[in-house]
């Protein structure tokens, strides 16, 4: 780990070629929620200002994606590339989830290596804080695609990490609405790499894993930790969540960075999922994440995207607020009339502002209720973690 220069600026990894992870114009994984959330960076000054530097991706090199998938699901990969159309489906890339697409590996390959750019300008200490939008594809498994997900850039830049410094150790924070199974899954037994889930109950959404129950293995006992929130799960619930299982488990395990999976599909409007977060409370959380990272980490953090299907009008905004976290910047709640006008160009009407939300539809008894709900689980954890 190299120390910090002072000064340098956050980094933002991305070019216009990351759009080309497009599983299908009609597929709800849209590329534009990424490129939106561009324009908005843009938009607000937050690259001319220097605020945030931006830094070209490089595709993931065959030695990196080997340390997170087995050599025959990359050829696999490489030969669904070849053949959209005529593709027997296999190792979970065909019809429905994640279909085959012309290009498919090379977008997958620069998707993943975008992420190891991100942690590899914090682990060198080029930047103190990273952000790689186009990431976050936390699915996929070592051995076949999943959820959207081909390969799994947060575990390969992870991985990658732990390969160049192997005294590392890391804290995995994913804060989508669905379970990280993947990344999960490549480090169950990695003492090194404490992997933390909050995501809607597995027994109401997909891909159905994440219970307490599953606490690591092996060497691994103890480094994963999942909350599963009931369903509409308020901001309250989350911020219960960070302060009484997420803050005290990175202060007992000591990391030397954070990677953060940002998947903003916990918004209450998002249409794929069934949870109750606004943007303010993401904006809180980002905050903690990155005063976290101050506390245990000497401020080194790698944030990912991930999951939001709101992709025109909530994704963008989200994060968004998150670059601005990560810059240590606030901005103000009028967007910029360029990007909106962008947006209702795409057939969308434009948020009134950066903030602006009118949150889910609960009663004082729904909020009662889940806020309850959501603490037992806690409880639950932690009781399990003092065992
Ligand atoms: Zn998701």
């Amino acid at each position: 780990m190299t120390a910090t220069q002072p000064g340098v600026s956050t980094a933002l990894v991305y070019d216009e070629s990351l759009g080309a992870y497009d599983l299908d114009p009609a597929h709800p994984l849209r590329p534009e929620r990424v490129s939106l959330t561009i324009d908005l960076i843009r938009a607000y000054g937050l690259l001319a200002n220097g605020a945030l530097e931006l830094v070209a991706p490089r595709p993931a090199s065959s030695a990196e994606l080997l340390m997170a998938h087995d050599a025959r699901y990359i050829e696999t990969v490489i030969e669904a590339s070849a053949a959209p159309g005529w593709w027997r489906p296999r190792r979970g890339i065909g019809p429905g989830d994640t279909p085959e697409f012309a290009g498919m590996h090379d977008a997958a390959a620069l998707v993943a290596g975008a992420t190891t750019v991100a942690a590899e300008y914090v682990c060198d200490g080029r930047s103190r804080r990273a952000f790689s939008p186009a990431g976050g594809l936390h699915h996929a498994h070592r051995d076949r695609a999943a959820g959207f997900c081909v390969y799994n850039d947060v575990a390969v830049a992870i991985a990658a990490m732990l390969h160049r410094d192997p005294d590392l150790r890391i804290l995995y924070l994913d804060i989508d609405a669905h379970h990280g199974d993947g990344v999960q899954e490549a480090f169950y037994e990695e003492p090194r790499v404490l992997t933390i889930s909050l995501h809607e109950d597995g027994r109401y959404l997909y891909p159905g894993t994440g219970s307490a129950r599953e606490r690591g293995a092996g060497a691994g006992l103890g480094s994963a930790i999942n909350l599963p929130m009931p369903p509409y799960a308020t901001d309250e619930c989350y911020r219960l969540a960070f302060e009484r299982v997420v803050a005290p488990a990175a202060r007992e395990s000591r990391p030397d960075v954070i990677v953060t999976q940002n998947g903003a599909d916990a918004h209450w409007s998002d249409p794929l999922t069934t949870l109750g977060q606004t943007i303010a409370g993401y904006e809180w959380l980002f905050a903690r994440s990155v005063e976290l990272a101050e506390e245990v980490c000497d401020g080194r953090l790698v944030a990912c995207g991930g999951g939001g299907y709101a992709w025109a009008t909530v994704v963008p905004r989200v994060w968004t607020l998150l670059a601005s976290a990560l810059a240590g910047v606030t901005l103000p709640d009028e967007l910029p009339a360029e990007w909106r006008e962008r947006v209702r160009a795409l057939g969308y009407e434009p948020p009134a502002s950066l903030r602006g939300d009118d949150g889910p539809a609960h009663t004082h008894a729904q909020r009662t209720s889940v806020l309850e709900a959501t603490g037992r689980v806690i409880d639950e954890v932690v009781r399990s973690r003092s065992l």
